[in-house]
């Protein structure tokens, strides 16, 4: 089973404002902040304010919602920093990359011939 969701993880840290983040978009049900370790120039993460652990327990419409501004998010990167592309990524438990255990979804604008940093 999915494990409970735990609200000591950073991202609920940073709802509570407990952390800095640099925000991007918010609403009443999501926040989209830069990543602190970019893996390309404007990488950044798109989290529900519902707590939710990740895909694998997360409310469908809270997700649907998440992808909805994961899409305004996308457009608006790929914008402003003038890429060629955008990859969107989402891991889910230990096993599946995931590291901090609060949903969230990867917007990560790409250009021509440039790797992601590890
Ligand atoms: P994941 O769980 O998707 O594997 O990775 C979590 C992501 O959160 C990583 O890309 C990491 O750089 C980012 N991250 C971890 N801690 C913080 C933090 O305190 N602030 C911000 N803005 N991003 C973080």
């Amino acid at each position: 089973a999915t494990p409970a969701y735990d609200p000591s993880n950073i991202f609920a840290k940073i709802l509570r404002g407990e952390l800095p983040a640099h925000k991007v978009y918010e609403d009443d049900k999501a926040v989209a902040f830069l990543d602190i370790m970019p893996r390309a120039p404007g990488h950044t993460l798109v989290i529900p304010k519902n707590p939710a652990r990740n895909i694998l327990d997360i409310d469908p419409e809270d997700l649907a919602y998440v992808a909805k501004i994961a899409k305004k998010v996308a457009i608006a990167a790929k914008a402003v920093f003038a890429a060629d592309g955008v990859t969107v990524q989402q891991f889910n438990e230990e096993a599946g990359g995931q590291v901090v255990f609060h949903l969230h979804v990867h917007v990560i604008p790409r250009h021509a011939g440039q790797a992601m940093k590890p």
